[in-house]
């Protein structure tokens, strides 16, 4: 496993670089906060990072996701928190490939039950859900973060179902989902880090 210090690193590094687009897609069929929340609570996770890599995986896990909870806002800030919650809740110490894809299996349980939602809705869930199938099918790192992307532009003809671009109904059909494309950037960050150790 990386070193916790170089995850954290990565994710919020490729949230900041992609604030923006972030920002830009919850224009089109949200409220255009997504991005700056996104950031918000990443920088809050970075500027704890030496704390927080002290800490065995699960609870290093579980701070950050109660930092996302207190930071990012909006109806995200709750689901990635739960996201990360649970995947310090449900992670051994020093997971192998199966342990972690049964940590994120419950992880996207909990989140889909925060989030009364569910797969096929145009939410973050239809990025985490493919990440799981592909984790739990021994794909690679690499095939993985391929998959994230496919996922997160798969929800691109979806009707939002859920959260705030479900007020559009129809119309919210032809943009990605900002949680969604979120999802699948900490994927490849996470992905790629674990991959280049
Ligand atoms: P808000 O919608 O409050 O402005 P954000 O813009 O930060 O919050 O986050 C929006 C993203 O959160 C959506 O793109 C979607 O992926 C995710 N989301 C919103 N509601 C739900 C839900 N009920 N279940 C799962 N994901 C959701
Ligand atoms: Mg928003």
């Amino acid at each position: 496993m990386a070193d916790f210090s170089r995850l954290i690193a990565a994710t919020a590094d490729t949230i900041a670089a992609h604030a923006e687009e972030l920002t830009a897609l919850d224009q089109a069929i949200g409220d255009g906060d997504h991005g700056l929340n996104m950031k918000r609570g990443f920088e809050a996770v970075r500027a704890e990072t030496e704390g927080f890599a002290a800490k065995p995986l699960p609870e290093a896990l579980k701070a950050v996701g109660a930092k996302l909870v207190m930071t990012v806002g909006g109806a995200s800030g709750p689901l990635f928190g739960t996201l990360f919650l649970a995947l310090g809740k449900e992670m051994p110490v020093e997971p192998d490939r199966a342990g972690l894809a049964t940590a994120l299996g419950k992880a996207i349980e909990a989140v889909a039950a925060r989030g009364k939602s569910q797969v096929g809705q145009k939410t973050m869930l239809d990025v985490l859900q493919p990440v799981y199938e592909a984790l739990a099918q021994g794909k690679t790192a690499e095939e993985i973060a391929d998959a994230a992307d496919k996922a997160a532009d798969a929800t691109v003809p979806m009707k939002a179902l859920r959260g705030r671009a479900s007020f559009l109904g129809e119309r919210s059909v032809g943009h990605m989902d900002a949680g969604a494309r979120s999802t699948a950037l900490l994927v490849r960050a996470v992905a790629e880090t674990v991959e280049g150790h």
